[in-house]
């Protein structure tokens, strides 16, 4: 999922300065399971708006907001949200920009988008994938060293290293060194004797071009 963190309340408060009816969407995945974008989030925020001078409209929490079509159709039948100078978004920045290929009206982030986050505990989440486009994990181990190493190296370990430790948080376990042992532990550590070589980032603006069937409006 999409870890997201609430931005600062002024900075949001700063990008709304010239609006006056602002209608809140949430986001009912990933930002909720954030605790950035629920039902309760949205709230704080229509309270916020009050406080503020500001004229809440409404709010609604689309099961997805990264997606152009259910929000069209969500915005095509709410009112309230007709009757808004802006939209407040409190999702990831791809729900964002959905909001804005959904509508013509000004948006406005009320989030920033973090990281691909594995869940370890409910509101708890490991930074675990930088969404790299060309996947390694194959090769070591399950672990990412391109976003759990500090430097991303994709062979390891740096110079740095001291008895296993990273010399970049000493409290951490080198990341190579987790690879290295997990690898052993399965009689595979001799793939590291083969040097990854530097990754293709083509991959990903390939990926950036890929959603041909959205409308010409929608992208
Ligand atoms: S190598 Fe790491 S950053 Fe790249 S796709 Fe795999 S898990 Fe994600
Ligand atoms: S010590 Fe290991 S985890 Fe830390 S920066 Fe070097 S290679 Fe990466």
């Amino acid at each position: 999922m999409i870890v997201t963190d609430k931005k600062p309340r002024q900075e949001v408060l700063d990008a709304l300065k010239d609006y006056h009816k602002v209608f809140v969407i949430g986001c009912g995945s990933c930002a909720a399971a954030s605790r950035t974008g629920g039902e309760d989030e949205c709230r704080e925020w229509v309270d916020e708006l009050k406080k503020n001078g500001k004229e809440p409209t409404g709010h609604f929490i689309p099961e997805e907001t990264c997606h152009v079509f259910l929000l069209k159709s969500m915005l095509r039948q709410s009112e309230p949200a007709a009757g808004s100078d802006v939209f407040l978004v409190l999702s990831c920045g791809a729900g964002v920009q959905a909001v804005s290929a959904a509508t013509d009206k000004p948006v406005v982030a009320g989030l920033n988008s973090m990281f691909l986050g594995t869940t370890y505990r409910a509101g708890e989440f490991l930074k675990y994938c930088s969404l790299c486009g060309s996947c390694v994990l194959s090769s070591t181990a399950g672990i990412c060293p391109v976003t759990r190493c500090p430097k991303g190296l994709l062979n390891g370990p740096c110079g740095g290293m001291v008895n296993g430790k990273c010399e970049v948080d000493s409290d951490m376990k080198c990341v190579w060194v987790e690879i290295y042992e997990r690898l052993k532990s399965r009689n595979k550590e001799k793939i590291l004797t083969m040097v990854n070589k530097p990754k293709s980032y083509g991959n990903i603006r390939h990926q950036k071009v890929e959603p041909k069937k959205l409308s010409k409006k929608a992208l």
